[in-house]
């Protein structure tokens, strides 16, 4: 069988990893800086180049290869091939050709699909969500990304841009977030709204040792920081997840209500909070849901780690070539 090879395009690091679908395995995997400033056009050209950088490293020919799936962080027109918002990438790539580009500079068939997709898609098929009928991930990260595996299948929606859970309204009155709408749960429970709460902890005084923990270096509190204070027994740290955790608790309520799904599984860097963030999650739900088994539904941490991605766009360029 083929091998496939899965990017990811980040807005720091260019990864491609050469993915055996059958079991999920990364098998080789190179990685460079994106460079994001560049032109979309030497982008592209930067990623076709590590395609084939790929291949040759790991000692195979293009007819190794059945194909590539790139992860891509923002919305896309899937039956088009293109970008069409990418906010973490300078000039937002509109309407950008990428999937033709990639497959005329390689000779490669090329799917793209959102990088929480991915994720999602990984998780599924190796991972967290492996055997389920019905999951939901949220990536919990710089911003909060979504993804659906809906009776068998991952979900896509219009265009792909289905599963957007971060942007679901928690606060129809809240503060307005990047996308436009007022109240998403990213503007409540992203990394950067956590990191915010211990600032604003250590700014105004209270007693905890967040200040202590980043020597009342203020830009240097992140939520692994606020983590370490909470397992070290810091009050304000560990209400400070709690309330985050109450926050997606909410989005994955109104997700076990619209959908019914067995598990929700939780991806991306603060994830690494661990049970200070999955505890008031799956107490949220206890509390919020009655009408379905809310017991039955398992809040569980994401078990890819970073190599998710790779793996989901890869095995899916397989199920589509
Ligand atoms: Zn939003």
């Amino acid at each position: 069988m083929k091998k496939y090879i899965g990017c990811d395009l980040g807005g720091t690091n260019l990864r491609a990893a050469i993915v055996d679908v059958e079991n999920g395995a990364v098998l080789h995997q190179l990685s460079i800086p994106t460079l994001a400033r560049d032109s979309h056009d030497l982008i592209m050209k930067r990623m076709a180049d590590l395609f084939l950088q790929v291949i040759q490293f790991a000692g195979m020919n293009l007819e190794d290869i059945g194909g590539i799936g790139i992860g891509v962080p923002g919305v896309l027109d899937l039956e088009n091939g293109e970008t069409l918002f990418l906010p973490n990438l300078p000039g937002t790539w509109p309407h950008v050709p990428l999937q033709a580009t990639i497959e005329n500079r390689t000779g490669l068939p090329t799917r793209l699909l959102n990088d929480v997709r991915s994720i999602t898609h990984g998780e599924w098929l190796f991972g967290a969500g492996r055997g389920m009928e019905t999951i939901a991930v949220l990536a919990i990260g710089t911003g909060i990304g979504g993804g659906l595996v809906i009776n068998g299948q991952l979900h896509l929606g219009i265009g792909g841009t289905g599963g957007e859970l971060g942007h679901t309204t928690i606060n129809f009155n809240g503060p307005r977030c990047g996308c436009g709408n007022h109240g998403c749960l990213e503007t409540y429970a992203s990394g950067p709204a956590i990191s915010a709460a211990g600032v604003k902890a250590v700014a105004q005084g209270l007693t905890t040792r967040i200040g202590e923990f980043c020597d009342y270096d203020l830009n240097r509190i992140t939520p692994e920081l606020i983590a370490k204070a909470a397992q070290a027994g810091d009050e304000i740290a560990k209400d400070i997840y709690e309330k985050a955790g109450y926050y997606i608790g909410i989005t994955a309520a109104n997700i076990c209500v619209a959908l019914g799904p067995r598990r929700i599984v939780i991806a991306g860097g603060v994830a690494q909070a661990g049970e200070l963030l999955l505890d008031p999650i799956h107490r949220t739900l206890l509390e919020r849901v009655h009408v379905m088994p809310v017991e039955q539904v398992e809040v569980v941490p994401s078990q890819l780690g970073d190599d998710a991605g790779v793996i989901g766009v890869a095995c899916w360029a397989a199920k589509k070539s």
